[in-house]
C-alpha cells in the first residue's frame, strides 16, 4: 500500500515497452526546473515528447504521468550493460529540484520518504536488482548530471532500494589518482571494471573525456564526497566492494 498522496495526470508522452523487454531497472532523476507546475506542464506536453511514470514533489506528493506497463520517454539517449533502449526496461521517477542549472537543493526527509515508499512497492512488482536502480547521469554520463550527489543513495540502499559501498578511504596504501590524459593499463583496468559494472565507457586505455563524465558520474553516485573527475584509490575500492555485491 502506498503511504503517500498519489495523484493522476496522465501525460500523452508514452508508447509501447519493446517486445520481450522485461521491467528490469529503476531510473532516479531531478526535474531541473524552477517550479512544480514547469515540470507537469513539460512532462505532460505532447511537443517535448518527454515524460517519466512519476513525479515526486518536495511535499513527497507524487503524480502518476504514465502506467507503469506503458513505455515512458525519460532516459533519451542513453547506455546501460550495453542496451540502449533504457526506456523499454526501465521504470522513470522524476524528483522535483531546482538542478545543477537552477538552483540545486537537499532533497529533504518527506520527499525521500515518498521516494522510498514509491520505489519499494515497484521492487515488489518488478524483478529489479538493485545494481539497476541508477541514475540519470548513470546511464547518461555525458549529457546528464541528475539527480546528483545530494541524492542519499546510501538511505535508498538501507532501505533495500539499490546498491552502496562502505568502503571508507585507507591512508596506508594509498595510491595515485587517475585523471584526464592518463594511459596505460591502469586505466585500461579502471575502464574495463567500470564497463562491466554497467558504465558505456570505452576500454581505450586512455582517460579521455567520455572517460572523465563516467568517473563523475561514478563519484555522483557512489563517492559524492569528492565530486573532481579523479579516479582515486577510494573509487576503486568502491567500484571493487560495488562488483563483489553484485556476483
Ligand atoms: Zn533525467
Amino acid at each position: 500500500m502506498l503511504n503517500f498522496n498519489l495523484i493522476q495526470q496522465q501525460s500523452p508522452n508514452f508508447n509501447n515497452r519493446i517486445k520481450n523487454y522485461e521491467i528490469d531497472m529503476l531510473v532516479l532523476h531531478y526535474t531541473g526546473m524552477v517550479s512544480t507546475q514547469d515540470a507537469l506542464e513539460r512532462l505532460c506536453n505532447p511537443s517535448t515528447e518527454v515524460s517519466a511514470h512519476y513525479l515526486i514533489d518536495l511535499d513527497g506528493t507524487c503524480f502518476q504521468l504514465v502506467k507503469e506497463t506503458s513505455r515512458a520517454w525519460h532516459a533519451g539517449k542513453s547506455r546501460w550493460a550495453g542496451d540502449s533502449d533504457i526506456n523499454s526496461r526501465s521504470i522513470g521517477i522524476e524528483l522535483v529540484n531546482p538542478g545543477h542549472q537552477f538552483g540545486y537543493i537537499s532533497y529533504s526527509d518527506t520527499q525521500m520518504g515518498a521516494l522510498e515508499s514509491l520505489s519499494k512497492g515497484i521492487l515488489t512488482r518488478y524483478p529489479i536488482p538493485p545494481r539497476h536502480v541508477l541514475g540519470h547521469s548513470d546511464i547518461a554520463p555525458s549529457r546528464r548530471q541528475d539527480p546528483g550527489e545530494l541524492l542519499d543513495w546510501r538511505r535508498l540502499a538501507a532501505a533495500g532500494i539499490g546498491l552502496w559501498s562502505n568502503e571508507t578511504l585507507t591512508i596506508v596504501n594509498e595510491k595515485k589518482s587517475l585523471g584526464p590524459g592518463a594511459t596505460g593499463k591502469e586505466v585500461s583496468h579502471m575502464q574495463k571494471k567500470l564497463a562491466y559494472f554497467g558504465y558505456g565507457i570505452p576500454t581505450s586505455g586512455a582517460y579521455d573525456k567520455e572517460t572523465y563524465d563516467v568517473v563523475m558520474a561514478f563519484q555522483r553516485h557512489f563517492r559524492p564526497e569528492k565530486l573532481d573527475g579523479l579516479f582515486d584509490s577510494l573509487c576503486l575500492r568502491r567500484l571493487l566492494d560495488l562488483l563483489r555485491q553484485i556476483e
